[in-house]
């Protein structure tokens, strides 16, 4: 079993660092905010003085922090602290130039990294059944790799480093985009007298078909259960997904893709959480829409 210092102990970071212990593993955390470090002591995690101290002789550290910046900071505290041969997995939805300076900074020091951004959300952080998409050398996944049988369902080695963020950052792109397009959708079909059950009975077995609809579908009472049938309870919210898309968004100015509906997508998300709908699903686009406050 392994000794892991685990940093972040959010919202994600706490249950992913509890599965951990559960399944054997000696597991020392530690977070900025003292609250944050009594609920997770009360669950039974130990908890370290310091960053620098919960990383101390371990063999894995993972990162589970809000942004590029934080993760950046944190691995200047953390890296002179790790022993060499040791794993850095940073699983914080950040920029990609930020993950790529993480990996120098530990490649500098002759410690192995990973970013390693995950889908799934709460739920998925507390049962255990995360995807991680994953950026680093081969030897450092099969080092990491158990952890993340752990803390999740699947890992996809996706390249060098940064190619995990990239990886995440293009998916999630891709579907601000295509909910958006979804909820477009159904509104048009509802100003037509078109029923929304008819629409979803097409559209999911032809060509339109997407996760978005065939899922997730943003209308009520219409395909399999989703936050629409909860009142737009998140689920995904819609802050996040603006984090994500301006993530994407900063990718694309700094390696000159072009990505106009990446952009628009990113203008839609920012009015919505801007008029107060931060905490709703982002399935919730929907109700923004009709609401009439873009025209
Ligand atoms: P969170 O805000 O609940 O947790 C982040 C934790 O980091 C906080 O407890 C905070 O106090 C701590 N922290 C901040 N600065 C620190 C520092 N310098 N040293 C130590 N601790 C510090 O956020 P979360 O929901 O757990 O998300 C964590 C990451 O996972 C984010 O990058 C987010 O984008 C990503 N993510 C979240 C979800 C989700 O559904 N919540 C889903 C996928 C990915």
């Amino acid at each position: 079993m392994a000794k892991i210092g685990f940093i972040g102990l959010g919202n994600m970071g706490a249950p992913m660092a509890l599965n951990l212990k559960k399944a054997g593993h000696d597991v020392s955390g530690f977070d900025a905010v003292e609250a944050a470090r009594k609920t997770a002591a009360g669950q039974g995690i130990s908890i370290a003085g310091s960053n620098a101290e919960a990383a101390t002789g371990a063999d894995i550290v993972i990162l589970m922090l809000p942004n590029g910046e934080i993760s950046r900071a944190v691995a200047a505290e953390v890296v002179p602290s790790m022993d060499e041969g040791s794993l850095l997995i940073d699983c914080s939805t950040i920029d990609v130039a930020s993950a790529r300076a993480v990996h120098d900074l530990a490649g500098k020091a002759g410690i192995l990294c990973l970013d390693a951004p995950v889908s799934g959300g709460v739920g998925g952080a507390a049962a255990g059944t995360l995807t991680f998409m994953v950026g680093g050398s081969a030897e450092a996944f099969e080092k990491g790799s158990p952890l993340f049988e752990v803390m999740g369902q699947k890992a996809v080695h996706c390249g060098d480093g940064g190619a995990g963020q990239s990886a995440k950052i293009c998916n999630n792109m891709l579907l601000g985009i295509s909910m958006i397009g979804a909820c477009e959708a159904f509104s048009l079909a509802e100003k037509l007298g078109l029923s929304q059950q008819a629409l979803f009975d097409v559209v999911s077995t032809s060509s339109g078909s997407c996760w978005s609809v065939n899922a997730y579908c943003p209308v009520p009472g219409v395909g399999p259960q989703s936050p629409a049938d909860n009142g737009y309870k998140p689920g995904f919210a819609a802050a996040l997904m603006l984090k994500d898309l301006l993530l994407s968004q900063q990718a694309a100015g700094e390696s000159g893709a072009s990505t106009p509906l990446g952009q628009h997508a990113s203008q839609l998300y920012q009015a919505m959480v801007d008029a107060g709908n931060g905490g709703t699903d982002f399935s919730g686009m929907i109700e923004f829409l009709k609401s009439g406050a873009v025209k």
